[in-house]
């Protein structure tokens, strides 16, 4: 079976943990302070804070910026249910906007319909490792006095002009989950250049722990500490990110060349300007041809995976704000439509020739 993802994970990252594991201090530590400050230098951001997922990191800069309850977060329904969670947590109320038909990512005349009064901020995600139109969203929240928080959770690595992901909005989230571009095991991290937002994202994820003085409390808080285990393997893998972008971006190119003459499939577009990691590969297979496409080539040893089946709205979790069926007509498309097709770093070619003769034999 050809995997969609998995971790790379080298002999580097096992000697980095074991160092870790000698050194007696598997808390968060030395470790996790390098490990920040070289992805603040990365993206090109004043602070970076670490934290023990994306979900968490997220949380926390929303927090951060003061979102409480009643107030309404605009963000996108196409996306992991991550994005959105800590907009719950908070109390504060989710407010769809629908996504662009080419490149999945939110809709900034859609963001501009959404704002009302009671509106803090907008939580684009660079979906499938691809920037949002910050250029559009920025003029939209300067004019609206709302805040941007960038999900950059899929798109470390990824640029639009001179600007890193991680370097949009007010602050950024990004996730080192097993299955990113870059991983940690588990882990995530606050970006930004506001000495503010940074700090108390360090005491947000320190239970609201005054910084050198122990049992007292500022705010509710959470354990959301990354541990120095975690990284090590994140520093490790950070030496490697820009090569294992590069050769998902050459796959991805290859893997369009030989399927640019299929009629039934949109193969993925990037803007003008932009640099996707390809977080994933993700094509839009018409006429119901999707999930027959999943099912062949699973019987042909090739796996794909469909992100996202269900847009966020149509979830219980989100019932009492009455979102139906209908309402964002373009993301629940997309769910019917779209099929991410593997593009790990470490494709073979004859991986990648097989990958595509399989959905062109589909399709004879
Ligand atoms: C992975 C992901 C998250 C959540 O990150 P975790 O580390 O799994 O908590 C949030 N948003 C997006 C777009 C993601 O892909």
């Amino acid at each position: 079976m050809i995997q969609l993802s998995k971790p790379f994970l080298g002999k580097e990252e096992v000697h980095a943990v074991s160092q870790v594991v000698k050194s007696g201090n598997i808390v968060q530590g030395k470790k996790t302070a390098e490990f920040e400050k070289k992805i603040a230098d990365y993206c090109g951001v004043k602070y970076s804070i670490a934290f023990n997922s994306g979900t968490a990191a997220i949380h926390s800069a929303l927090f951060s910026i003061g979102v409480k309850r009643g107030d309404e977060i605009v963000t996108t329904p196409f996306t992991f249910i991550g994005t959105a969670s800590p907009i719950l947590m908070l109390g504060a109320k989710p407010v769809f906007a629908d996504v662009c038909l080419d490149t999945f990512n939110i809709n900034p005349e859609d963001v501009k319909r959404k704002l009302t009064k009671k509106t803090k901020a907008v939580v684009p995600v660079d979906l499938f490792g691809q920037t949002c139109d910050y250029e559009a969203l920025e003029v939209i929240a300067k004019k609206h006095k709302v805040s941007i928080i960038e999900d950059a959770c899929q798109a470390i690595g990824a640029n639009s002009g001179n600007k890193s992901a991680g370097a949009f909005g007010r602050a950024a989230a990004f996730s080192f989950y097993a299955t990113k571009n870059m991983t940690s095991g588990e882990g995530g991290m606050v970006t930004t250049d506001s000495i503010e937002i940074a700090k108390k994202c360090r005491l947000f994820r320190n239970h609201g722990q005054k910084t050198g003085k122990n049992y007292d409390y500022l705010f509710l808080g959470y354990n959301y500490r990354m541990t120095d285990v975690n990284a090590a393997i994140a520093l490790e893998q950070l030496k490697k990110i820009d090569s294992l972008n590069k050769k998902r971006i050459d796959n991805a190119k290859r893997i369009s060349e030989e399927l640019r003459e299929i009629e039934e499939i949109t193969l993925p577009i990037i803007k003008k300007g932009n640099k996707s990691v390809f977080h994933q590969y993700t094509i839009r297979v018409g006429n119901s041809h999707r999930d027959k496409l999943r099912e062949f080539l699973l019987s042909r040893g090739v796996d794909s995976r469909v992100y996202y089946p269900k847009p966020l709205h149509l979830y219980s979790v989100f019932k009492k704000y009455g979102y139906k069926k209908g309402d964002f007509p373009i993301a629940e498309k997309l769910s019917r439509e779209v099929l991410s097709l593997p593009v790990r770093p470490d494709l073979t070619d004859r991986e990648i020739m097989r990958i595509t003769k399989e959905v062109k034999n589909y399709f004879k």
